[in-house]
């Protein structure tokens, strides 16, 4: 018996509460609290006879932390799921210390305004420290570290699939699988088709900035940076087939490091058709994905806001999308003295998606995981006080909910490796 509070009602957070309202004994009661009120409504409304959770609706802006403060003290929660941007992460924290709540999310910060000189003079700093130049990364959120364990809360950062489940694999990985991990590979593999000539399948503005950054992997304790899209790599998976991939930066990167430090070697990879990145080339040469606004005509306007608002909506793909995700880790290292291989990976259908929870697989293997994080939270399995990502905690009872609600795994001892 729980009250959640949910943050944002967009395409993931929309399969989250689907999901939590399939385990109302667990969930008893939601508020779903979003900058669009109506969004909430029609979801709650739809849900209505199809649960015996108790839901409730409200309207929040989440950069306010005094709103979110009210709302927070008014429900009682005692979770709050933030599956907005991350652009809110750092406010809903600052709103669950204040009133003394466990926090999730499903990505790590990152700011709405990159022009923001203060926020550029910490990331200026931090590039050149650390070598990498991706506008996120967890030293926003590890700072709350011991807010979080003197106040004897849990905040869980990340837990989706990637960042989330794959973190999870690894923690398998390490505590079943090896005595040592040389290297890891996290391969994320869409290969859904929608139909559309170009459309991203979460938040354009999100997933278009994450794709059109520097690249960057873990080598021997630190961080090598290449050009956006410049290593590539074919691979064929399991159940969707040979598909070119990519070297991304990806934030997991950043606290498997840290975590598992005896790897030598972490890289991160997703799949993008010939035509995504044509697209994505020319809306970036010709200024679209600019985040700095312009003035056009008297109105102000930020580029990739307006390209957001042109594209389809990814909540609005899953009725035309089909195919499979399939999205996994392919660790080396060493067991019993003798070097090994290991693969764990998930493969999930589109269609199918859509039959159970009116979306694409995109959404699902977020919403899933994010749904199955608050499960460890609230019954007791994850609950260390302080800030963490999913690798820090026991992988087992995670990812047997995964197994049961939707996101099986599947192993292989004889992976192709990836060159
Ligand atoms: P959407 O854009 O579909 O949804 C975002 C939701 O947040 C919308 O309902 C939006 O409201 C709401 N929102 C935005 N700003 C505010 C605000 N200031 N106050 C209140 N509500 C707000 O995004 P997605 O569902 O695709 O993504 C959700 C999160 O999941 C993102 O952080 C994304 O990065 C992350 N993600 C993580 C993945 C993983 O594997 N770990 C993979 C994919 C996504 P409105 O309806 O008014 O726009």
């Amino acid at each position: 018996m729980s009250r959640v509070l949910v943050i944002g009602c967009g395409g993931v957070a929309n399969v989250a509460i689907r999901k939590c309202c399939m385990l109302p004994e667990v969930f008893s009661e939601l508020c779903i609290a979003s900058r669009t009120k109506s969004k909430c409504d029609a979801l709650a409304a739809e849900l209505k006879d199809k649960t015996t959770t108790k839901i409730t609706t409200v309207q929040v802006n989440a950069d306010s932390v005094e709103e979110l403060c009210a709302l927070i003290k008014a429900y009682q929660p005692d979770l709050v799921m933030n599956i907005a941007l991350p652009y809110q992460d750092l406010t809903v924290m600052d709103a669950c210390l204040a009133c003394g709540v466990n926090y999730m999310d499903t990505a790590n910060y990152e700011p709405e305004d990159t022009d923001d000189p203060a926020w550029r003079k910490v990331y200026d700093k931090r590039c050149k420290e650390q070598g990498f130049s991706a506008y996120f990364d967890y030293s926003w959120q590890w700072a709350y570290r011991e807010r979080f364990e003197k106040a004897g809360l849990t905040a869980l950062l990340g837990c989706g699939f990637d960042p989330g489940v794959s973190q999870a694999y690894c923690a398998y990985a390490k505590k079943h699988e090896f005595d040592e991990i040389d290297t890891i590979d996290i391969l994320d593999c869409n290969g859904g088709d929608h139909g559309y000539p170009f459309a991203t399948n979460f938040n354009p503005e999100v997933n278009l900035r994450e794709v059109s950054a520097p690249g960057s992997y873990w080598e021997n304790g630190h961080w090598v940076e290449i050009p956006a899209m410049s290593i590539k790599r074919e691979y064929n998976f399991d159940q969707v087939g040979q598909k070119d991939m990519y070297l991304l930066h990806h934030e997991e990167i950043e606290s498997l490091a840290q975590n598992i430090p005896e790897v030598k070697r972490i890289r991160f990879f997703m799949t993008f058709g010939q035509s995504y990145l044509t697209h994505m080339r020319c809306l970036e040469n010709v200024g679209m994905l600019s985040t700095t606004p312009i003035n056009f005509e008297g109105h102000e306007i930020v580029p990739i806001k307006f390209l957001k608002a042109l594209l389809p909506d990814p909540a609005s793909l899953g009725p035309r999308t089909h195919g499979k995700t399939n999205i996994g880790c392919i660790f080396t290292g060493k067991k019993d003295g003798k070097q090994k291989t290991y693969y764990i990976y998930n493969v999930c259908d589109h269609e199918k998606c859509y039959q159970e929870v009116a979306s694409q697989a995109v959404s699902y293997t977020t919403g899933v995981p994010a749904m199955c994080g608050a499960l460890m939270m609230l019954t007791g399995k994850w609950t260390t006080p302080g800030v963490h990502t999913v690798e820090e905690f026991d992988p087992d009872p995670f990812l047997a909910a995964l197994d049961k609600y939707g996101l099986p795994k599947s192993e292989s001892y004889d992976p192709v490796l990836v060159p």
